[in-house]
């Protein structure tokens, strides 16, 4: 039965077990009994809440953190609740997520709290391509949300602009008109900088969620794509901001840093999600918070205004140098064209994440099912050499392949 009893602010603080994010709010100089209630998205919030950052050229502004939906939310609607109290308003999720569950969990909370939505910014997906399986997908999605429009809908996974033509400008154009959706864009993992360099350019993309962390944001590729979505307007989000790897590594800087954040009353967790708020272009960071205790420690982080010192970035940064080859950076137009008909290594690379980084086992599992059966048989059978001479980061592509195969599933039905 789900819990929905609710939490006052130090019930919430001691519940979440968050010593450090006690110390947190007081750096903040907000006290957890005396922080008011949250508005909406483009409403004047008061300095308890969650900072809100504009959303493009949208004129909406949205919290700076985001409620990540990949988690099993219809069991835990005080996680809801508690992120819409301290001002995480804007909730991500997609038709995919939890095979629908995602959504119903959102809309079983709208069903008992109506009042909500208008504070919400809502943001659904869907990996449809086709204007009409696009348009099936949003109605399935609005039913499971009970709402009458998403603010924000994404094509889901983009990995390059060539989706985005003139069809579906029409089908954004009519969808917005009808009141469905409020702004247009995509999601995307693979090829990022390419698909926002190529979003800057179409001039009628407003959002762009896209997997980008203290690793990523140094590359004068990532820097000009942000520059350009700025310049067209375009909101952007961050996901991913973690930059945990395929692989698990050591690294000597990696234990450096753990202890000078923690002196300084955080954990790397937090820093690494400071890192990418110190780019005030990054409207916000969509983050899984599947319980309070990460809810907690992520809104700790928000509303602490220290920021991170230059030694600090420097750790960071040398930490992404030493344990470069756990990260796939996403460009997959370099190692995919190594060889006519490569099978998905970014795809796989990205389950591999999921279980080691994220520990999220089970959605690896899943991600990699998805996979065709050929697909996943050809990994034990390709020669990749050729694309570890091409991949920038130095990955081991081949042994990676045939690790997913072990460890993600090596049936081939
Ligand atoms: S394996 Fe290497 S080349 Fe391929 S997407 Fe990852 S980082 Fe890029």
């Amino acid at each position: 039965m789900p819990e929905e009893k609710h939490l006052s602010r130090r019930d919430f603080l001691r519940a979440a077990g968050m010593v450090g994010a006690g110390s947190l709010l007081g750096a903040t100089g907000v006290s957890a009994q005396g922080a008011s209630e949250s508005g909406g998205p483009g409403q004047n919030l008061k300095s308890s809440s969650v900072p809100l950052r504009p959303f493009g050229k949208t004129g909406v502004s949205v919290s700076c953190l985001s409620l990540g939906g990949i988690f099993d939310i219809p069991s835990n609607q005080l996680v809801l609740r508690q992120a819409l109290e301290w001002g995480v308003a804007y909730w991500d999720t997609a038709y995919s997520y939890g095979g629908g569950k995602s959504e119903l969990g959102i809309g079983q909370f709208l069903s008992k709290n109506p009042e909500a939505r208008k504070k919400l910014f809502i943001v659904s997906k869907s990996e449809a391509r086709s204007p009409a399986g696009i348009t099936k997908h949003l109605t399935q999605s609005l039913e499971r949300l009970k709402t009458d429009y998403v603010d924000l809908y994404f094509l889901h996974d983009l990995k390059e602009i060539d989706p985005l033509n003139r069809e579906i400008k029409t089908w954004a154009e009519k969808t917005k008109a009808e009141g469905k959706i409020k702004f247009f864009g995509f999601s995307t993992h693979s090829n990022m900088e390419d698909c926002m360099l190529g979003a800057a350019k179409l001039g009628w993309i407003d959002g762009i969620m896209m997997t980008y962390n203290f690793r990523l944001m140094q590359s004068d590729k990532m820097k000009s794509a942000v520059d350009a979505c700025v310049k067209a307007g375009i909101g952007l989000t961050a996901m991913k901001t973690q930059g945990g790897g395929s692989v698990s590594m050591e690294s000597e800087a990696e234990l450096q840093m753990a202890g000078r954040f923690l002196n300084q009353g955080f954990t790397d967790k937090q820093a690494k999600l400071k890192a990418v708020w110190e780019n005030p272009n990054i409207a916000s960071i969509c983050s899984q918070m599947p319980n309070l205790t990460i809810l907690m420690s992520n809104i700790a982080t928000a509303l602490n205004q220290t920021k991170l010192s230059a030694e600090d970035l420097r750790l960071l940064d040398r930490f992404a140098g030493e344990t470069a080859s756990s990260y796939c950076a996403g460009c997959a137009t370099i190692c995919e064209s190594a060889f006519a008909g490569a099978p998905p290594i970014r795809e796989v690379l990205r389950c591999l994440m999921y279980f080691h980084s994220y520990g999220e086992k089970d959605r690896a599992r899943e991600l990699f099912a998805g996979l065709p059966a050929a697909t996943r048989k050809d990994l034990l059978q390709c020669d990749f050499s050729t694309a570890e001479r091409m991949c920038p980061q130095g990955l081991a592509i081949g042994k990676l392949m045939r690790e997913a195969t072990v460890l993600l599933g090596n049936t081939f039905s």
